[in-house]
């Protein structure tokens, strides 16, 4: 049974919709999500118009601020720092990847970002309370990987889950959520031996690996839950997730590529947004899956 992640999408967007009603008609303020895109990749081009895109559908505020390719550390740097010191701003989201010169300073900036502002929660604060298991701002692709499978009744507690990938902004935050959830977790990488051994033993198997048709339908547990991630953009233009297609005769559900995680992070991009700004207002039990 194919998971649509678009329909789930809009399910969630429509309640941060009505929940951003509520904290406007409360503060008359609107919620706003900065985002900043250095350079000119196609790619993030797309992924900043869809944000946009989506927050006005949903009444939040959007700026994009676009720097170009050559922009200095420094000049990044005051540009977060103006960002955060913007009592209107709400969220800032530092789209990724940087051009090659400012590559190597990736964490400093995502460190550079307020806590309170992390939409994205790829702050080392943010993410240090994620694995302690405390109240944070959660990493948008994880959290819609989760909040999927609960709006579909998919038990996780108990559940072998196998992720194959182990990045900072998927695979590892999306391994201490579904501890966070009871699952019993295997992670494993390219550095794994023997990978089909433990894919096979999964109960809920997510494939992050940014691989086209990398799971093959033998490597994968009959009626086993399957979450494909990857996003992977072929010669031919066309998008492929990581798991071969002949993956949907043998689970019990799975998500397609397009249409599947992908929305997902943008509608979580748009609670936490939301979660952001309540928070700034004191809201402090506010939690992204309240909106
Ligand atoms: P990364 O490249 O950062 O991580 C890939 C992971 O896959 C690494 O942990 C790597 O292992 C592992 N890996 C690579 N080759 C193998 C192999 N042969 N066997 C086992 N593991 C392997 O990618 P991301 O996590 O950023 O993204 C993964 C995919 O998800 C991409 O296609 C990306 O486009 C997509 N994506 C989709 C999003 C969405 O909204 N749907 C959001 C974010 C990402 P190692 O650590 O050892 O190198």
């Amino acid at each position: 049974m194919l998971l649509d992640g678009k329909k789930y999408a809009t399910l969630f967007k429509e309640e941060v919709k009505e929940a951003v009603e509520v904290y406007k008609e409360k503060y008359a303020q609107t919620p706003q999500l900065a985002v900043i895109l250095v350079g000119e990749d196609p790619a993030s081009q797309i992924y900043v118009r869809n944000k946009e895109r989506a927050c006005q559908a949903l009444g939040i505020e959007s700026k994009t601020i676009f720097l170009p390719a050559d922009t200095s550390a420094e000049d990044l740097k005051d540009c977060i720092l103006l960002l955060n010191a913007d009592e209107k701003v709400n969220g800032i989201l530092l789209q990724l990847p940087l051009p090659t010169n400012l590559k190597k300073q990736e964490k400093e900036f995502l460190k550079l970002i307020a806590p309170e502002k992390d939409v994205d929660g790829f702050h080392p604060e943010n993410m240090g309370k994620l694995v302690l298991g405390q109240d944070t701002m959660v990493p948008c692709t994880p959290q819609g990987c989760i909040a999927i499978l609960k709006e579909a009744n998919i038990s996780i507690a108990g559940k072998h889950v196998v992720i194959v990938g182990r990045s900072n902004i998927v695979g590892k935050p999306l391994a201490f959520l579904f501890l966070q959830e009871n699952a019993t977790v295997t992670i494993c990488h390219s550095h794994t031996e023997n990978l089909a051994t433990f894919t096979k033993m999964a109960d809920i198997l997510v494939a992050a690996v940014g691989k086209p048709a990398f799971i093959k339908a033998d490597m994968v547990k009959e009626g086993a839950v399957v979450l494909d991630v990857g996003i992977n953009r072929l010669p031919n233009k066309k998008l492929m997730g990581d798991v071969e297609v002949a993956v949907r005769d043998k689970a019990s559900y799975i998500t397609p590529v397009p249409g599947g995680i992908g929305p997902l992070t943008i509608a979580m991009l748009m609670r936490n947004t939301l979660l952001a700004a309540r928070r700034q207002r004191q809201e402090t039990n506010a939690q992204s899956t309240d909106v």
